[in-house]
């Protein structure tokens, strides 16, 4: 059997790792999943170190920034990352970046590769809207063109930092005759056009999330639209199955099960003979074995991504799996706690935090990764269809 990093790539491994260890502070919350403004801070100054060395895109074309390292390389760096938790692989350099990669102009390519790959610019992103999420093709963000430019109008929702982000990317219909797929462009616009404004709501994972507003927003027409116009639906079909094929939750899985097992091992909490203790192991053994078989899945995707081919219910497949996997994992990690799972981190009347408190956040966070990136619902429907031919 061929095993799937080189010596290379394992060496590499360890040098991620002990950057990590010597950059991020001792206390290390994380970035993943943790909206906190000192979070982002240090996230933000990680991800400047980061791109200076190249890491953030390693396996992109020298020309637009990358290394051209092979695609194992940027695995293990994306695995390492999300294990030492931190947010290295955003929209930008996660999925958005190979959909302009794959179908932006030479002059899209230049002008946001670069900066992507330098951590100079953050993107929002405009999917969805009130009444098209799972059904995206639904969506009625409108654009039409006036002279050089095009204007927008319409509404999105759930995606979020429009203020901190410098470019807005989101679907709008040019063809309202065409059938509601064909009838759809992808346009990345700056986040300070006129017009564009956000309302904030928080979510109960402690975030945020908005309803972002396009009001007549006008944007000359080459700059904005990537691609060809009414081709939107394609290009938006390679950034989510990049975006769903998220191989951290394999990692951030392994390294909580680490910490777990330590814990147990340590508090001596649990009567090795009592039945429930028996059934609470044997549970998370069977997590165990969920996180391993999370890694691979992902593997294949990448695999098939690197040989040229463009998975896409492999994607589905990486994105129900990881997350129900995560929800199960989190349900078993607040078993082994017990009554602390559900002590907030920064509660400053008890001393019984454990893990960090992240069990209790994590227990707050993870019903939206089913949703997110599309529902577990529709990732099957799409393994149906796609992947098992069965008819709509
Ligand atoms: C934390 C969070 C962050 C998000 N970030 C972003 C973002 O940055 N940008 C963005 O554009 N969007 C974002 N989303 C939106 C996300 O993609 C949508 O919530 C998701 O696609 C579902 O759409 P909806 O909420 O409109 O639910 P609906 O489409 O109304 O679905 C409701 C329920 O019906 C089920 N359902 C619908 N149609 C079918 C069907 N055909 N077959 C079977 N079941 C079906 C769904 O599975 C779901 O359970 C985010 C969501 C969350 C929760």
């Amino acid at each position: 059997m061929r095993p799937v990093f080189s010596d290379e790539d394992e060496a590499f491994r360890e040098e991620v790792r002990a950057f990590y260890r010597k950059e991020l502070p001792k206390d290390w919350f994380g970035g993943l999943s943790d909206e906190a403004e000192e979070s982002r801070r240090i996230t933000h100054e990680i991800k400047k170190k980061l791109a200076k060395k190249g890491w953030l895109t390693m396996a992109w074309p020298k020309q637009y920034g990358g290394q051209e390292a092979p695609l194992t390389r940027q695995v293990v760096f994306v695995e390492e990352s999300a294990y030492f938790r931190v947010n290295a692989r955003d929209a930008g350099t996660g999925y958005l970046g190979i959909a302009i990669m794959q179908h932006g102009t030479e002059e899209q390519k230049q002008r946001f590769l670069g900066p992507i790959s330098r951590a100079e610019i953050d993107f929002h992103q405009g999917f969805s809207e009130p009444n098209a999420g799972s059904d995206l093709t639904g969506l009625t963000t409108k654009a039409w063109r006036e002279g050089d430019d095009y204007v927008f109008s319409g509404q999105k929702i759930w995606g979020g930092h429009l203020e901190q982000a410098d470019y807005s990317f989101f679907l709008a219909r040019t063809d309202q005759e065409a059938p509601k797929h064909k009838g759809i462009s992808f346009f990345i616009i700056p986040s300070d056009t006129p017009g564009l404004h956000a309302d904030t709501f928080a979510n109960m994972g402690g975030g945020n999330q908005q309803i972002v507003y396009y009001d007549n927003c006008r944007v000359n027409a080459q700059e904005c639209i990537i691609g060809a116009e009414n081709q939107g639906w394609y290009i938006a079909a390679t950034a989510l199955n990049h975006e769903r094929a998220f191989v951290e939750h394999a990692a951030n899985g392994a390294r909580l099960m680490e910490e777990i097992v330590e814990l147990w091992r340590s508090a001596d909490r649990h009567n090795a003979n009592d039945h429930r203790t028996i059934v609470l192991r044997n549970k998370l053994a069977q997590v165990a074995i969920e996180v391993q078989v999370c890694r691979l899945l992902n593997y294949r995707f990448i695999w098939l991504y690197g040989e040229g081919r463009d998975p896409s219910y492999e994607a589905s497949q990486v994105k129900i799996f990881g997350s129900e996997m995560t929800q199960r994992f989190m349900h078993v990690a607040g078993e082994v706690l017990g009554f602390y799972s559900q002590i907030q981190r920064d509660n400053p009347k008890s001393s019984h935090v454990y893990l960090g408190g992240r069990v209790e956040h994590q227990i707050r966070y993870q019903p939206s990764y089913t949703l997110m990136g599309g529902t577990s619902e529709i990732q099957r429907n799409l393994i149906a269809t796609r992947g098992l031919g069965l008819p709509r």
